[in-house]
């Protein structure tokens, strides 16, 4: 059987990750969130942790070296038998480079959660995250009990990169280096987009059919 690649592209706070997972379990794919995987290797006490703490704390992108050994060896893993959903990488022209080389052009498609910066400046002033990866919104998408997660009554707590000032550096730096790759997924006819401005059902329901349409079953 031939794998399926669906890529998440937007701006930070889009929903990318939201969505990724909900689409991962209905279409029993994993996810490569290269985000999630860096977070859990700055908690690490390492000198590479400590590295990467300290970019992702100031909005910036961690090194391609680091970022595509981890997509290397994710892509390597069992679970990768049918395909992936990829959320946050590629992020600049030598990492799209990188995951063409790999993947080549067959069922690869990306899928544009298209928001305003002010949509996204709300949605990140209230996310609230869980350990287990899980994602919260205060007004948005609030967990059953305030301040725990639904799924493993973790203790939520704010992303220290979603800070005001870091914010608008992160979203600078998706305007310059993540937003010129849309151009590719155009040109090459692999582009979905998305109107990520809805709520997160409405999202949900088309990006589902959109994916449909295109013959994959879900
Ligand atoms: P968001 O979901 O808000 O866009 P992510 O969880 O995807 O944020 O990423 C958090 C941080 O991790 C980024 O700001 C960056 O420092 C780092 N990061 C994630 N993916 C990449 C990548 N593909 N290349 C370089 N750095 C990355
Ligand atoms: P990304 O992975 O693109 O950074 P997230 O999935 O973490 O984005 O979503 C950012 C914040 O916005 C989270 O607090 C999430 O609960 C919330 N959110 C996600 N999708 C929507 C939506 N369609 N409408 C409103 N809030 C949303
Ligand atoms: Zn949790």
């Amino acid at each position: 059987m031939e794998k399926i690649y669906l890529i998440f592209l937007g701006p930070p706070g889009s929903g990318k990750g939201t969505q990724a997972q909900m689409l991962s379990a209905k279409a029993k794919l994993p996810i490569i969130s290269t985000g999630e995987l860096l977070r859990h290797e700055q908690e690490k006490n390492t000198n590479k942790g400590k590295m990467i703490k300290e970019i992702i704390v100031k909005g910036k992108l961690v090194s391609n070296k680091i970022v595509e050994a981890i997509i290397n060896k994710r892509l390597t893993a069992k679970d990768a038998n049918k395909g992936m959903i990829f959320d946050g990488f590629p992020r600049n022209k030598n990492q799209l480079r990188h995951l063409t080389g790999k993947l080549g052009k067959n069922n690869v498609y990306a899928i544009l959660v298209d928001v305003s910066d002010k949509e996204v400046k709300r949605r990140l002033g209230g996310r609230r995250m869980c350990a287990c990866g899980a994602t919260y919104h205060l007004k948005y998408n609030p967990p059953q009990k305030s301040g725990i997660c639904d799924l493993c009554r973790g203790k939520l707590f704010i992303r220290n990169d979603d800070r005001p000032k870091v914010i608008a550096d992160r979203l600078k730096l998706y305007h310059q280096q993540s937003e010129p790759l849309i151009d590719y997924w155009l040109k090459s006819k692999r582009l979905i987009k998305i109107n990520g401005g809805q709520n997160i059902s409405r999202v949900r329901k088309d990006i589902e059919k959109k994916i449909r349409n295109l013959g994959i079953k879900l």
